[in-house]
């Protein structure tokens, strides 16, 4: 719907005729003038969503209303109730509905547009659940008060951030129901559009749950573009889902995931991670099929500790870097290997833990190969996929969290940061 541009104009005539009365009695500054007409306009928009509502319920009460027992409902009362919206609380008034027959009382109007006496609107929910799962709930608070003059309490951002969150863990949980059964997966077997070249990464990092450290993980999905005017890849259509359960419930979520993008149906999968085992596991269980690597950034943090423990000057350190960098790059990684093995009794620990990591994933890393083919070797999408998804939200000093707070919380995020909000927020609300 939309509102007549006369009474727009109406509207403003009204303002205008309001301030120029007011302007002849003193100076008035240009802020002053924005800010009386937020507030203004403010209190408009609240008063009139409460009484548009009350005439919506108003309207259909010329339709009869049937109980779902199919006997005609009648009408006891109006009550009041109030919501919350971007213009502050509203109230309204609705109809409440009794069934002779089978007793049921309903509030037909709340029933079926989806509203929740003392809770907020889809769209005022929307806006807290931005505010929820961008910054800590005290600060979001602080955030909506000075965007939208209302005053909304921590908790309650808490609750519809986590609300949000607690739909989209159901939402996985149907996908994972559904990547279970063998029927779904053959019918879709018949799909015409298998997608080409499909990412993921997988990837942890710790959080402070309930007074301990706990592993989130985390697996993005994306495909390759070409960036403009450079014609450089990079990661796009980007999907990530954490996890704060085992690795072997994380699995699940993962397979459930691919199936729900077709990931695992893509001509070539691509996984670029980081070298922990049980990723590595993970991905051989679920997509034997898929091309594994080792994410670039990841392979060269081995290298600069072995070069601080070598030279002292940083340049002679980011000459060696470079130098072990360079035999990387064209797939060699033989040769690293080698260097280190001979640097051992100079070098240490650090060498020691290069040569480890590198022989146990030196298939994974014929980084002259992989750019052959054209493959993405490590935009270190995962990790900052991890650091942004998980990391710095729930990695906050003074942060305390609980476990089902924290994975709504990270889950609400991810949609978020995937572009999944607005079907996130058309999905139902808890019954
Ligand atoms: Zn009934």
């Amino acid at each position: 719907m939309k509102f007549n541009t006369q009474t727009i104009s109406a509207i403003q005539q009204l303002l205008a005729a309001d301030f120029e009365q007011q302007l002849g009695r003193g100076a008035i500054r240009p802020d002053e003038i924005e800010q009386a007409l937020r507030d203004g306009l403010q209190e408009v928009g609240q008063k009139s969503y409460g009484e548009m509502l009350s005439m919506l319920d108003e309207h259909s009460y010329l339709v009869e209303e049937r109980c779902e027992c199919e006997q005609i409902g009648k009408r006891v009362s109006r009550r009041e109730a109030q919501v919350l919206t971007v213009f502050g609380w509203a109230q309204y008034k609705r109809s409440y509905y009794h069934c002779r027959n089978c007793g049921r009382r309903w509030i037909p109007l709340d029933e079926s547009q989806h509203l929740r006496p003392g809770r907020s609107t889809r769209l005022m929910s929307s806006l807290l659940g931005i505010a929820g799962v961008s910054v800590a709930f005290e600060e979001a608070g602080q955030q909506i008060w000075r965007y939208l003059q209302v005053e909304v309490s921590p908790n309650t951002i808490r609750q519809e951030t986590q609300g949000l969150g607690e739909r989209q863990a159901r939402q996985e949980r149907i996908w994972q129901e559904r990547s279970q059964d063998l029927g779904y997966l053959q019918q879709r077997e018949q799909a015409p559009e298998r997608p080409k070249r499909c990412y993921g990464s997988l990837d942890g990092v710790f959080v402070p749950i309930e007074q301990e450290w706990k592993e989130a993980k985390l697996i993005s999905w994306y495909q390759a573009g070409e960036r403009y005017p450079r014609k450089e890849q990079h990661a796009q259509a980007i999907y990530h889902y954490p996890s704060l359960e085992d690795a072997a419930t994380f699995g699940e979520l993962v397979w459930a995931t691919a199936v729900k993008h077709q990931v695992d149906q893509a001509q070539e999968l691509i996984f670029v991670c980081d070298g922990a085992a049980w990723i590595w596991k993970l991905v051989e269980h679920y997509f034997p099929q898929a091309v594994q690597i080792v994410d670039w950034y990841h392979a060269c943090q081995y290298l600069y500790p072995v070069a601080e423990a070598l030279f002292d000057p940083p340049e002679q350190q980011a000459a060696w870097v470079t130098e072990m960098k360079a035999f990387l790059w064209e797939g060699d990684v033989e040769s690293v290997i080698k260097t280190a093995k001979k640097l051992l009794p100079r070098a240490g620990p650090p060498a020691e833990r290069l040569v480890t990591y590198y022989t146990n994933n030196q298939e994974r890393m014929r980084y002259a190969a992989f750019r052959a083919a054209g493959y993405l070797i490590g935009s270190g999408t995962v990790e900052s996929g991890c650091k942004q998804v998980v990391g710095l939200r729930l990695k906050r000093c003074g942060a305390t969290w609980s476990h089902a707070g924290a994975s709504a919380t990270a889950k609400a995020r991810a949609a978020w940061l995937s572009g999944s909000w607005d079907s996130l927020l058309d999905l139902p609300w808890a019954a």
